[in-house]
């Protein structure tokens, strides 16, 4: 060993040993911090399905990869680090020896071949993501950017660093050809032996140079560990766990989506009957109330802002961004972290659990932090302020897009939950809904008694659920299908259609009730369960002695659909729901219904969020309309995964939209710039939303929005009257 390889090998003895100690401090820190979340043992279920969607999600980039050139570009640099971390083992052996190597397979010519491979498409990779970032940097003249909001230095830093262990690799390598030392053929590396070629002929070059990478190794090793809340570089750690323990790891995509979290204390699900909020835990009022998998999701936020690139709330001007809101409850979390640490923290009554000498060498900080309110205004210091928590549509665009698959809606319910059910703090006008739900069982407060009065004037009898011996569909109607104007015409068109293809079908009349959607999704936890209670057991006794499979419900209302399908399960009601666009696609393929007439003018779809992201419905809507129209539906930039919410969802429906601009006129100048004539729908929430922005342009005379069933309709029964066009005006 020559002068400059002790020089060189203290050298990376040394920062090695610093970044190690540092590094190892800094997982003790983080898995403190987490450990601090309450009890989810659900997420330990199903080992070999979690392994197995982890492994898929990870190896396969298949969240990355939505997002194509970014994708491809991520999964080499991703493959390039886990693969070319051998090279870096590598360097401790050529600072300390000019020849150097991996001992065994260093010596491989696979082993040459691969990692030279790797690192010219790592190399690629990072360039292009660095190029993106630069594209899309938040000072860029003009356009909302996704990393507005990301700590950007913390992207740059990460970055330069896979680019410059990257490029050392190549030059150690170079070194070893240019002083002959490089035992591998010029077809395997020909990058290395073209480095090599312009290098000089220098004996301590390889040492140097291996020195040089593991010195830039450790010092991305040393400040990611002095910042624990680096997102962008421990999700490269954090990211399996975080998949691992997704909320249902057998979902094809965010696992976050259609049925919410029920409400849990610790750890255990809230039964209202006997809950105490003196004792149990209702919804979220401090970040240490969240699940350490929620605390592990905000630890695993990569700041990459696809969440935010495509949330209508953000989109239009609301102060709610997913990405925001996500290093805002991280940032709170580590900085709260200490305080609980020491043994701080309110109890349910609202007392201190520490003792003052427990409290006493705290940091300032952590204690000023302990102070914020969780939900609270700038001028109260909250953490995420009203206006962002009232935001929400609860569309699930972000959890759809998250990489690392975070769950956000069911963390912005859990906020929402104790805001509702504790502090009796959500916007005013909500409070009508909610009072009409309890008292009336729908959200608008109409007589139970003219449920069915959207039969009145068919040309067939609907029948009820016990007044026919048999019947193959339970046709669930909603609030909206029996109550709103535009709905009914709906309800009108699927029940004939239903009739006009021999399906047997029945209805619950005045025994149906709000299936809780609105409820649940504002936070009030009590009134879903108190609604889907009784619901479940007039659905249970109308479908006495049936198994599941024969238990079947048709609806249009996709909250109602999500609601019966995925979340009465939770309450002992397992049923196989259908929606509408579902069934009327298997009615025309099966030769049942027969469309005659094509539908012309030009249509667009929009996919409403609870059918489409929440539940995977894209093509049965697609199939009924392409058999009812003339030519190809005309898509909407935004479609299918990344659509576009209308603004009613998350019970925005019954909010006022005060900031920003509407969602639904956002998303009714895309459908418009279609030049469809025609908007088809298949919810009835969307179909308020759409056509209030259509009559807002002033175009209602040119632009119909109405229910994919009202399009098929029309084709299949051309001489129907037209009153089913759902714009139109129509009388209560
Ligand atoms: S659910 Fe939709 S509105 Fe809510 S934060 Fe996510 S993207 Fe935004
Ligand atoms: S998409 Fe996921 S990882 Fe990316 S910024 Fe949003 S929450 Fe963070």
């Amino acid at each position: 060993m020559g002068s400059v390889q002790i020089v060189t090998t203290i050298l990376a003895a040394g920062i090695t040993a610093v970044a190690v100690w540092l590094a190892v401090r800094a997982v003790m820190k983080m898995t403190a911090v987490i450990r601090l979340g309450q009890p989810a043992p659900e997420r330990f279920a199903d080992k070999g399905a979690r392994t197995r969607k982890m492994l898929v999600e990870t190896a396969g980039h298949t969240r990355m990869l939505k997002w194509g050139v970014v994708g491809a570009a991520h999964w080499f640099v991703m493959v390039g680090f886990i693969v070319l971390s051998l090279l870096v083992l590598e360097a401790y052996f050529e600072v300390a020896t000019t020849d150097g190597g991996l001992p065994i397979i260093g010596h491989w010519t696979i082993f040459g071949l691969v990692t030279e491979i790797i690192g010219v498409l790592g190399l690629v990779g990072i360039l292009v993501l660095m190029a993106i970032r630069l594209r899309n940097r938040p000072n860029r003249p003009g356009g909302r950017s996704r990393f507005t909001g990301s700590t950007m230095w913390q992207g740059y830093f990460v970055e330069w660093i896979v680019l410059l262990v990257l490029i050392f690799g190549f030059v150690i390598r170079g070194f070893k050809v240019a002083t002959d030392h490089f035992e591998f053929p010029f077809w395997a590396t020909p990058v290395s032996h073209a480095v090599g070629a312009v290098l000089p002929d220098w004996a301590d070059g390889v040492s140097v140079a291996a020195a040089i990478k593991i010195i830039i190794s450790m010092t991305w090793l040393i400040v990611i560990s002095l910042n624990v809340t680096m997102g962008v570089a421990w999700h490269r750690f954090l990211a399996f766990p975080n998949i691992f323990f997704k909320r249902e790891p057998t979902k094809p995509a965010g696992s976050g989506l259609g049925a919410l979290r029920p409400m849990t204390s610790q750890g255990k699900p809230l039964d209202f009957e006997e809950a105490d909020p003196e004792k149990d835990q209702f919804g979220v009022a401090q970040v240490e109330q969240f699940t350490w998998k929620g605390l592990l999701d905000f630890s695993t936020c990569t700041e990459c802002g696809r969440c935010q690139s495509q949330c209508p709330a953000w989109n239009t001007g609301k102060p709610l961004s997913p990405k925001l809101l996500v290093l805002s409850l991280r940032d709170h979390a580590y900085a709260k972290a200490p305080y609980l640490l020491a043994g701080g923290g309110k109890d349910l009554t609202g007392e201190e659990k520490a003792t003052a000498a427990q409290l006493a060498h705290l940091d300032v900080l952590a204690l000023a932090e302990a102070d914020k309110p969780l939900i609270g205004t700038a001028e109260e210091g909250g953490v995420i302020d009203p206006d962002v928590l009232w935001s929400c549509t609860t569309c699930g665009a972000c959890v759809e897009q998250c990489p690392v698959d975070i769950e956000h809606v069911d963390h912005i319910v859990d906020m929402r939950r104790y805001q509702v059910l504790i502090e009796s703090s959500f916007p005013s006008e909500a409070g009508v809904m909610l009072r009409n739900l309890e008292n009336k069982g729908n959200p608008w407060g109409a007589p139970q008694n003219t449920r069915e009065d959207w039969t009145k004037g068919l040309d067939f009898e609907v029948p009820r659920v016990g007044e026919v011996d048999d019947f193959e569909y339970l046709f669930w109607v909603g609030c909206a299908g029996a109550f709103e104007d535009r709905a009914k015409k709906t309800t009108r068109a699927v029940a004939t259609l239903l009739n006009e293809a021999g399906v047997s079908f029945a209805i619950l009349g005045e025994g149906e009730t709000c299936s809780g959607d609105p409820a649940r999704r504002i936070g009030n936890e009590f009134v879903f369960q108190m609604l889907a209670q009784q619901n479940v057991e007039t659905l249970n006794e109308a479908f006495e002695g049936r198994e599941k499979a024969k238990r079947k419900i048709v609806a249009t209302c996709p909250h109602c659909f999500n609601t019966l399908g995925n979340e009465y399960g939770q309450l002992g009601g397992e049923f196989e729901v259908v929606h509408h666009t579902q069934l009327l696609a298997h009615l025309v393929s099966t030769g049942k219904l027969t469309p005659v007439q094509p539908v012309d003018g030009g249509v667009t779809y929009h996919d409403p969020c609870y059918l489409g992201r929440h539940n995977r419905v894209f093509a049965a809507p697609r199939e009924v309309l392409g058999d009812a129209i003339e030519g190809e539906i005309t898509e909407m930039p935004r479609n299918s995964e990344r659509s576009f919410c209308c603004g009613a969802g998350g019970a925005r429906m019954w909010m006022e939209e005060k900031i920003g601009k509407r969602i639904n006129v956002d998303r009714v100048e895309e459908a418009m710039a279609t030049g469809a004539k025609t908007v088809a729908v298949g919810c009835p929430f969307c179909s308020t939303m759409l056509n209030d922005g259509v009559n807002g342009k002033g175009a209602g005379e040119q632009v119909e929005v109405i229910d994919v069933a009202s399009v098929l309709l029309r084709s299949v029964k051309p001489e129907q009257p037209r009153g089913d066009k759902e714009s139109a005006p129509v009388a209560g």
